[in-house]
């Protein structure tokens, strides 16, 4: 039998046999109506049965659900899974080198007893004949990934899987996947985006990185496509592997032009690698790659689980608009590969639903305009202000004009005094024009995704998940700091401190 009849052979097992694997036995049922009153073992049969049904419901549709599950329906699922996996066979004997045992109890618990992982050693998405229970959960959620990506607007994805590797390692093995087909090319054209992952990613591919500047347009650092088009002249199709732009980043960079990108690489034939790190939780970012799809060429898109779904660092979502390709990244992958991202992907989808994540996703929208009102505040009282950069959805850069910028050490102390008072996240740039070496290469002011920005900022992110406290506390330890750098503030300019923020009780304690 092929893998996928013996897939489809357990879900019908689930989805209609369900007397035997869901419903609580009918003899069971009956020895337990000898002890108690009947009517009362026949409602707990019911209230059983309403969970049962959410699953059937689910393995029939294999579809991200519209509302969330309790957690006892799940855990109920997760259970039924982990039994039908050989380690967990009662009476079973393995022989092999690998048989998933768990040493530790404590360790079984932290993943439901499945122990073997996913995939097979040629392929991330094969079926694990040991393990129907693990396979199954692998199955349901890829396809609940694919619902969460059209559902935040990519609706012409096709195929995707998750992968226990963050962005970088994925989007290597998606390198590696296009090596297949272009041996002579050397090259990854690359938009300059300062992220040490993105350019590690193409080191650790084997590839040589060809950086294209970004070009300033207003407080804007945007593709500089013209830049683009002429590098892949002058190195040559065939030497170039691909390009790898990126969605999201920090402001002032903005998404790069994703269309006009697409449309090169259709153009001139060239694979084109799209670095998606935390655009699912940004419909700007979902709609570029939408339309860039659309219009020209996209191969595929990497995404990270922790940082769109609220998951635990360990994994990503690697997708794309063509299922055969997308299949073919993950006949790259060598060897089995651990579930636990995809345990931790299955429950949050599961637990969420549609719903939870829409909302989470419009909770964001509205984060990241208080954020903009409240930092824009903060700078006008100390004569700075926000960057213009209204393309870029997620990040908000404000300026530090003021603080001399020929003195980087204040600037840089801005930062470690902000992490001191308990404020993770906040980048800070100095504009200096400090060179480090990154993978071997020269850059000009790294983290500034460009050689010489106009003034020093601070960076930002309303990313899902953030609170209205998380934005309040920021700005007023924001506040409570840059006030002891401007000490000429203003003090007739509002404070930033409105009415309606909470007052942190422990914050006097933090500095
Ligand atoms: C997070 C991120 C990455 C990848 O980092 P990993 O640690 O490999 O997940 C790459 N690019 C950008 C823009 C990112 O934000």
């Amino acid at each position: 039998m092929s893998d996928i009849h013996v897939l489809e052979a357990v879900v019908i097992t689930l989805s209609f046999r369900d007397t035997l694997t869901y419903t609580m036995n009918s003899e069971i049922q009956e020895l337990c109506e000898r002890l108690i009153p009947a009517g009362y073992i026949q409602q707990g049969a019911q209230a059983r049965r309403i969970h049962e049904n959410k699953i059937r419901h689910f393995l029939q549709q294999r579809k991200l659900p519209e509302e969330g599950w309790e957690d006892a329906t799940i855990e109920l699922l997760l259970q039924e899974f982990s039994l039908m996996d050989s380690n967990n066979f009662p009476g079973n004997c393995g022989v092999g080198e690998r048989e998933a045992r768990i040493a530790s109890g404590l360790v079984a618990r932290r993943h439901f007893r499945l122990g073997h992982g996913i995939g097979r050693s040629g392929d991330i998405a094969a079926i694990q004949p040991k393990a129907a229970g693990s396979s199954l959960l692998m199955k349901l959620t890829n396809s609940m990934a694919l619902d969460v990506l059209k559902l935040s607007g990519v609706q012409l994805v096709a195929g995707c899987f998750v992968v226990p590797m963050a962005t970088g390692m994925s989007l290597a093995l998606c390198m590696s996947t296009f090596r297949q087909k272009r041996r002579k090319a050397r090259y990854v054209l690359w938009p300059r985006i300062d992220q040490k992952s993105c350019l590690k990613s193409v080191l650790a591919a084997g590839f040589e990185l060809v950086v294209v500047e970004n070009r300033l347009e207003g407080d804007e650092l945007r593709t500089d496509l013209v830049r683009l088009e002429e590098k892949m002249k002058e190195l040559g199709v065939e030497n170039i592997l691909c390009v790898l732009s990126t969605t999201s980043c920090f402001s002032p960079r903005v998404p790069d032009s994703l269309e006009e990108i697409g449309s090169l690489c259709q153009k001139y034939s060239i694979p084109h690698l799209v670095n998606n790190a935390y655009g699912v939780q940004a419909s700007k970012c979902t709609h570029l790659l939408q339309q860039a799809a659309r219009v020209g060429r996209v191969d595929a898109f990497v995404q990270s689980t922790d940082k769109n779904f609220m998951v635990p660092v360990g994994g990503s979502v690697i997708a794309g608009f063509d299922k055969t390709f997308v299949e073919e990244i993950g006949k790259m992958y060598p060897g089995r590969a651990s579930a636990s991202p995809s345990i931790d992907l299955f429950i949050t989808l599961l637990s969420l639903g549609a719903q939870g994540y829409r909302k989470l996703l419009h909770k964001r929208k509205d984060m990241y305009i208080y954020l903009h009102q409240k930092m824009t505040v903060c700078a006008e009282r100390y004569g700075e202000r926000i960057l213009q950069t209204k393309h870029n959805p997620i990040s908000i850069a404000m300026s530090l004009s003021k603080l001399s910028s020929q003195d980087a050490r204040l600037i840089t102390e801005v930062g470690s005094m902000l992490f001191t008072r308990f404020v993770s996240g906040t980048r800070v740039i100095a504009s200096g024009g400090t060179e480090s070496v990154i993978g071997g290469r020269t850059f000009r002011n790294f983290g500034a995704h460009y050689d010489n920005y106009p003034c020093p900022y601070l960076t930002a992110a309303a990313a899902v998940g953030m609170t209205t406290e998380d934005v309040d506390n920021f700005i007023s330890r924001l506040d409570k700091t840059l006030s002891k750098y401007y000490r000429s503030a203003p003090i007739e300019r509002p404070s930033c401190d409105v009415k309606d923020i909470p007052t942190n009780k422990g914050e006097a304690d933090i500095v």
